[in-house]
């Protein structure tokens, strides 16, 4: 272990459904084992369960209510806490794994002024609870509540089996494209000033620091839901869509890289690329899947070559 934490060997790649000549086998292979295993799994049968039993019935939702959407926002609540608050149990409460695939080999500050109550999680649960999972659930209700009074586009499992299956993967691209472009507008000085460096407290992030934002980054970041309100979709997908990007950034914010789950059985959990933003601020505004980074050159593969130049790049800007 090196004194700044845990450093994965390989360098971060691209996928291969972006390689030419196109490499169909390697690119099927990653969608199943790179993108869906285990998390994209995991959500996407969450949302089928949530769908079927956590959710009011599509005639309640036909018209807004406090009393419906309240029921959302405990439902939303109680899944980020399961997931969220689970990581951090198992890996910061119980140390199961003490420093073991950590990237940063300090433990979160309990004594910051940059901090609520000066303490690093209690601010990290406020921000993600009160603000996130509100402005979440939100957006989720809305969308749920015009699907409901047929206001927008629909699209039905029995009718439209393939095109729904490929949305649930288009979640994922969806998501980490709308992602890479939000987040260079939070970049912009003044949304970076006034909300997004809320987040970036957290130079040393852990599983509540997903969704641990300003209520107006939340406002932009979710308009992720808004894809919906054009584009034929149904539940199903408008609660992974919330599960993807309300939920699944726990696990990638959880600080390791792996999650060790008992004697050999490791899960993968942190996310190297985003840890990096985290770190260096003006890299990887995007995630892997959504490869635009390497467009813009702002792709940061965590060797040190690719270090050297981004501090080439940054003098370059600062002269
Ligand atoms: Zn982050
Ligand atoms: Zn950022």
């Amino acid at each position: 272990m090196s004194r700044i934490g845990y450093q994965p060997p390989d360098p971060i790649g691209h996928p291969p459904l972006y390689d030419w000549p196109p490499r169909p086998v390697a690119t099927l292979k990653w969608i199943v084992t790179g993108l869906m295993f285990p998390w994209g799994f995991f959500f996407t049968a969450l949302a089928v369960v949530t769908w079927r039993w956590l959710t009011p019935a599509a005639s309640t939702m036909q018209s807004l209510s406090p009393a419906w959407m309240g029921l959302i926002w405990l439902r939303n609540a109680a899944l980020l806490t399961i997931v969220a608050g689970g990581l951090h149990w198992w890996l910061y409460i119980r140390r199961s794994q003490d420093l073991d695939f950590k990237f940063n080999v300090r433990w979160p500050a309990t004594d910051s002024r940059k901090f609520l109550w000066r303490h690093q999680v209690k601010d990290n649960i406020f921000w993600s609870v009160v603000s996130g999972v509100t402005v979440w659930s939100i957006y989720e209700s809305l969308t749920m509540w015009m699907w409901a009074d047929g206001r927008i586009p629909r699209a039905e499992w029995g009718s439209a089996p393939v095109y729904l299956g490929l949305l649930v993967l288009g979640v994922f691209f969806w998501g980490t494209t709308h992602f890479y472009l939000n987040h260079r507008l939070l970049h912009w000085e003044p949304l970076y000033r006034t909300a997004h460096e809320l987040h970036h407290r957290n130079t040393n992030s852990g599983p509540w620091t997903g969704i641990s934002m300003h209520p107006v980054e939340h406002l932009v970041y979710f308009t992720v839901f808004l894809l919906w309100w054009v584009v034929p979709a149904h539940p199903v997908i408008f609660i992974m869509t919330g599960f993807f990007n309300g939920i699944s950034p726990s696990i990638s914010h959880s600080g390791f890289d792996e999650v060790v789950l008992g004697g050999r059985f490791r899960v993968s959990a942190g996310d190297q690329f985003h840890h990096l933003h985290h770190r260096y601020f003006e890299v990887n505004y995007g995630n892997t899947p959504s490869p635009i980074d390497k467009l813009f050159g702002t792709w940061h593969d965590g060797t040190p070559e690719a270090h050297e130049a981004f501090k080439d790049r940054r003098r370059a800007e600062r002269t």
